[in-house]
């Protein structure tokens, strides 16, 4: 018999696996308590998560005895069994891919969160061909040996650019463009022929952030890298307009700026504030033969910020005060190149970003530096599309019998 739980039972396994994201290990009647479900209901998801190795059951951990002792303890005297739940983290169940200008990553990924991004294996994502799509393809193809995936729920890709989730497909991106022409769904189905979701990269950084931050449900998250990109989380969910694309401050332009932009508009802030738009301005600034990004750590270290990199700091702070007024957010999350530089690099763009949003007149606006965690981010993406699909599960829980 093939299981298909009700619409009602999708709602509550969901529920039951964001709490347990969010406690990481729990009880059954934990569990129960949290979600004011009744302790048979919670028993019955629960059971059917064990079957489907979603979850597993750990026993207390044997080396530290005084704390195994506290929690036995502790649940001897509220009446309920030592055994605790956790989302399975003996296998890996997804793989993730993360598909960068310069580099393609990817890992198996088991469904506990992980507390920071590894990669297992990498290689050049190839920018310029033509026949990018079949070499990236045939490099994946040798990821895949190396990685077993007999037990993958699924893949699930981060890219860049402008993505429709829904159709799984690359539409717009700037500094990948075979990747619009390319089926990049079906590339990685014909490897490892499992369901595949593509995810906006921006969008797996906040989703990630979100999952290794509980109660994080208002920010907007900026990463700098070879691109600049943005996502919104309101409310705890997505953004989520009726086209793919937000977030994107990158493409802002700046004024006197002549930079040409990957996206063919020229001027964008992304020209001046990714590492290579930085590098080209401050091997300008400093007239002598190319720079490296170690170079510029050591010279800003030196010298503090010198006009030229404050001018772009200011613009790339003006472009997210605009987004924070119009949102109405007051949370920014800062993840990738600029929080690798020297601690003045942050300050100065936390300040300006204050100095222009209107929420620092009534309260605060923070401004936080964080690690990438798209793992974490493609993981929340696996459980929420692949484990609790919103449609009704197909061939995922094919060939599951329950009692
Ligand atoms: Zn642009």
């Amino acid at each position: 018999m093939i299981y298909v739980p009700s619409r009602m039972g999708q709602l509550n396994r969901r529920a039951l696996l964001r709490q347990l994201q969010k406690l990481g290990v729990a009880s059954r009647a934990d569990l129960a308590k949290a979600l004011g479900m009744s302790q048979p209901t919670a028993g019955k998801i629960v059971d059917e998560l064990l079957e489907l190795e979603v979850l597993e059951e750990v026993d207390m951990p044997a080396t530290n005895q005084r704390e195994t002792e506290a929690v036995v303890g502790e649940n001897a005297l509220r009446g309920r069994p030592g055994r605790q739940l956790r989302l399975n983290q003996s296998a890996a169940q997804i793989l993730g891919i993360q598909l960068g200008v310069n580099e393609t990553t990817v890992a198996g990924l088991s469904l506990g969160v992980p507390d920071r991004d590894e990669w297992h294996f990498t290689f050049p994502t190839g920018t310029s061909s033509s026949s990018s799509a079949k070499n990236w393809e045939q490099k994946l193809r040798a990821s895949a040996e190396k990685i077993a995936g007999e037990k993958l729920l699924g893949v699930v890709l981060s890219v860049p650019g402008v993505v429709d989730e829904s159709a799984n497909r690359v539409l717009f991106s700037p500094n990948i463009h075979w990747t619009e022409n390319a089926d990049l769904a079906a590339i990685a189905k014909r490897i490892w022929n499992v369901p595949v979701l593509l995810v906006q990269e921006e969008r797996a950084l906040a989703l990630g952030y979100q999952l290794t931050n509980p109660g994080s449900d208002d920010f907007l998250l900026v990463d700098f890298g070879e691109g600049v990109g943005g996502a919104i989380i309101v409310d705890g969910r997505p953004l989520a307009g009726t086209l793919p694309i937000s977030g994107e401050l990158g493409h802002t332009p700046v004024l006197g700026n002549h930079r040409k932009c990957g996206c063919g508009a020229v001027g964008c802030i992304e020209t001046l504030v990714s590492t290579g738009g930085l590098l080209e301005s401050f091997t300008a600034a400093s007239r002598r033969k190319t720079k490296s990004w170690a170079e510029l750590n050591a010279h800003i270290s030196t010298n503090g910020i010198k006009p030229w990199l404050a001018q772009t700091l200011d613009a790339a702070a003006v472009a997210i005060a605009s987004a924070l007024n119009i949102l109405g957010l007051r949370r920014v999350i800062i993840t990738g190149s600029l929080t690798e530089l020297p601690a003045a690099v942050m300050q100065h763009l936390a300040t300006n970003i204050k100095a222009g949003s209107m929420w620092a007149k009534f309260g605060s606006v923070e401004c936080l530096s964080a690690p990438r965690h798209r793992a974490a981010g493609l993981v929340a993406v696996g459980i929420d599309r692949l484990v609790v699909p919103e449609a009704a599960p197909k061939k995922m829980l094919a060939g599951k019998s329950f009692r």
